[in-house]
């Protein structure tokens, strides 16, 4: 796919769709360039006046990292708030500012060459130490450094998206988390970055949000100007620069038949997800954080299928302990009590990393050392995370799941440890839910293909399909080269999914899928077919999918499920799921 073309002064770029929607306006660039500063020869009568604007200018700087401080604090949460703490520190590192004021009045220079000067040293020094977390602390020098600058000069930070006259798309090389933070809905439209992918920081805000954006559009930064006037289609990952009238009159459409849709889909919130024949179908969310429970009622899914804990883990100066765990499980429990909330314990290795803790090099890191396995022989880590999911437990509706089970031993040693902690909570008459209910992820072919034993040892199963793709077809799910590999429709995939309903049916447990499959409404008469209970998705697609459901009667689902069962061929395959999908609800995919 070609990820720019031009046509009639048209340019397109094509990147990822992160955030659905269509916009369009005027670009805004966020520069990453540094202002560029000049040394100036003062007078001696200037100094005084140079010294005052140096702590104007510190001044300043400290305010607005305390507003951008509040912001995030209240909209992301305390610990997200406190990276500000180090920028804080900087401002008043005595030292540093004592030496800058020297050198103002020592060598008769301007102020914005003497900080950068100083700070440029001390940042330069912490870049080169061992430590990570000293090593750390560079970045956020340069950062405040920047800031501070761009006081002296009077110049709009370029990343301060605050001061944006008039509403605009963005575009960058990527957008930090502090500036994320600061989008005003009103005057960004939407944004595209460079770098970045579907789960990426800012993609997961934008879908929070609810601003149409795109990632991974390589160099397009470098390439438009601030001014220019775009169209940003979030749905198919389409930037447009200079959109012809042809072009602008098709958006149009689209755009109505886009808000006639969010009508219709905002029509049934409250309304079961309920086949024509009525099979009743439990759609939940996937989420990642306790505030994210706002989104999962506002998209009227039935709870959570999925909490993936470790994000509470990453970004973090210190691995959580069981009371901070307790504090976000419990205000996920509570905010969506009755529903119920699967949290899913530590799911680290593969591609996610902690900085602060030493993880082995490994060869392969998705066949490693991962997810339960880790849990299993870091006893400190499993216990405080069960203790916490426990006691939060007797808040609301909890369940929990252990990821990437491959076998039975896995699976009995982990229900042991529970068991163990359960002892431990009783003793300590610490109340918890007796009755929580433990899950399996099948996410291996493996599981799969013993999932009658799991069945015998557990109340649910949710598929993982995004890694039981990769680990069924051998695929590595994050590699470009060989995408055309993964194949959510390959009939391995299909009998896998088959195989592990059957085996969890004759033992009354249920079975979701969680994995990106879940949230794809072509793909959902297939799943509903092969008689999937339960589906759990990113909050914003619960809409689509309970759409098609009540448009779905359970014997087309059922035919094309066994046509899959039979068929030879996974691009057969979803040409019939594509057939069925767009058939009964043409509404959903017209615009793609
Ligand atoms: C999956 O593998 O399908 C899944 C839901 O887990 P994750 O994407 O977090 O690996
Ligand atoms: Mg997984």
């Amino acid at each position: 796919m070609p990820t720019e073309s031009q046509h009639e002064g048209e340019v397109s770029f094509r990147g990822i769709p992160v955030s659905a929607g269509v916009c369009r306006g005027k670009i805004f660039v966020l520069g990453r360039t540094r202002p560029s500063i000049t040394q100036l020869q003062l007078t001696e009568a200037e100094l005084t006046e140079e010294v005052n604007r140096l702590e104007k200018a510190l001044v300043e700087t400290r305010q607005q990292i305390l507003e951008i401080q509040r912001k995030v604090s209240v909209g992301m949460g305390a610990q997200e708030g406190s990276i500000f703490d180090a920028h804080l520190l900087v401002l008043e590192d005595r030292t540093l500012i004592d030496e800058v004021v020297r050198m103002i009045q020592e060598q008769k220079v301007n102020a914005e060459h003497a900080f950068h000067t100083v700070a440029e040293r001390y940042a330069a020094t912490l870049a080169t130490i061992e430590d990570e977390y000293l090593r750390e602390r560079a970045t956020d020098m340069r950062d405040v450094t920047a800031r501070v600058l761009n006081n002296l000069l009077g110049l709009v930070e370029e990343a301060d998206l605050r001061h944006l006259k008039e509403p605009c798309i963005i575009i960058s090389h990527d957008l930090a988390p502090s500036n994320t933070a600061q989008l005003d809905k009103h005057n960004v439209l939407g944004f595209a970055t460079d770098v970045g992918s579907k789960t990426s920081h800012t993609a997961i805000m934008a879908r929070s949000l609810r601003i149409p954006a795109i990632v991974g559009l390589k160099n397009v930064s470098g390439k438009v100007a601030s001014g220019q006037y775009a169209l940003l289609d979030g749905l198919n990952g389409v930037l447009i620069i200079n959109p012809s009238d042809q072009t602008l009159y098709e958006y149009g459409q689209i755009v109505l038949r886009q808000a006639t849709l969010q009508k219709r889909l905002h029509d049934l919130l409250t309304e079961p997800a309920v086949t024509l024949d009525g099979h009743r179908v439990l759609l939940l969310a996937n989420i990642e954080q306790a505030a994210d429970a706002e989104q999962v009622k506002a998209n009227g899914a039935e709870g959570v299928g999925l909490f993936r804990t470790e994000y509470l883990f990453l970004d973090r100066e210190h691995l959580p302990g069981e009371e901070q765990q307790y504090e976000a499980y419990r205000e996920a429990a509570a905010a969506l009590k009755p529903m119920p909330v699967v949290i899913r314990t530590l799911d680290l290795g593969g591609d996610k990393f902690l900085a602060h803790m030493t993880m082995p090099t490994e060869l392969n890191p998705f066949l490693g050392w991962r997810a339960i396995r880790i849990s299993l022989q870091e006893h400190d880590i499993f216990r405080a995370q069960l203790r916490a999911i426990l006691r939060a437990s007797a808040e609301g509706n909890l369940k929990v799941m252990y990821p990437m089970i491959s076998g039975l031993d896995e699976l009995k040693q982990a229900n042991a440890l529970l068991e163990e902690y359960k002892a431990e909570l009783r003793q300590e008459k610490i109340p918890f839910d007796e009755n929580l209910e433990v899950g399996a992820m099948i996410e291996t072919p493996s599981a799969a293909m013993v999932a009658d034993s799991l069945a015998k040892r557990v109340k649910f199963f949710s598929i993982g399909t995004n890694d039981l793709i990769q680990y069924s077809l051998a695929v590595d799910r994050m590699n470009e080269k060989i995408a055309h590999l993964y194949e959510p429709t390959h009939p391995a995939i299909v009998r896998l999914i088959k195989l592990t309903v059957d085996a969890a049916h004759t033992h009354n447990v249920r079975v979701s899928v969680c994995g990106e499959m879940a949230g794809d409404p072509v793909l959902t008469p297939l799943l509903l077919g092969l008689g999937v209970d339960e589906l759990s998705t990113a909050p914003s697609l619960v809409p689509p999918i309970k759409f098609l459901i009540r448009r779905l009667k359970m014997n087309e689902a059922r035919t094309l499920a066994a046509f899959a069962l039979e068929c030879e061929s996974a691009g057969e395959i979803l040409a019939h799921c594509l057939e069925l999908a767009s058939a009964i609800a043409p509404g959903l995919f017209e615009n793609k």
